[in-house]
């Protein structure tokens, strides 16, 4: 197996519907709060590498200076990324792969050792 795919549902309920706050703040890394949708149980929290834009390269650049910040800065480049066909291919490749009904905890561990 070389990468597996879950859709996460919540530990209380078990609803699938979830909400995703993502969390940005000056010198740490953008993390992701994911919150039950149905009865707001906490159901995990992911710490980004990189936020990846559902906009290319091109128009973040833009973005970025009407705000008044540099993009081209290493630490922005390094953290945010464009919308590429790279990404395109992985995103159709992970929503038409099988799901798993393995809990994240035990796919991290097969899929590491
Ligand atoms: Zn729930």
């Amino acid at each position: 197996m070389s990468f597996a795919v879950k859709i996460e549902t919540c530990p209380q309920c078990r609803s699938r519907k979830t909400e995703n706050l993502v969390r940005v703040e000056p010198g740490c890394p953008v993390r992701v709060y994911v919150r039950c949708s149905e009865c707001g149980a906490f159901v995990a929290r992911y710490t980004l590498e990189r936020y990846t834009s559902d906009k290319p390269y091109e128009s973040l650049l833009k973005f970025s200076r009407r705000g008044g910040c540099s993009i081209a800065s290493r630490s922005h480049a390094q953290e945010l990324e464009g919308f590429s066909k790279k990404i395109e291919t992985e995103f159709k490749e992970t929503t038409e792969a099988p799901f798993t009904e393995l809990k994240v905890e035990e796919i991290i561990c097969e899929l590491k050792r």
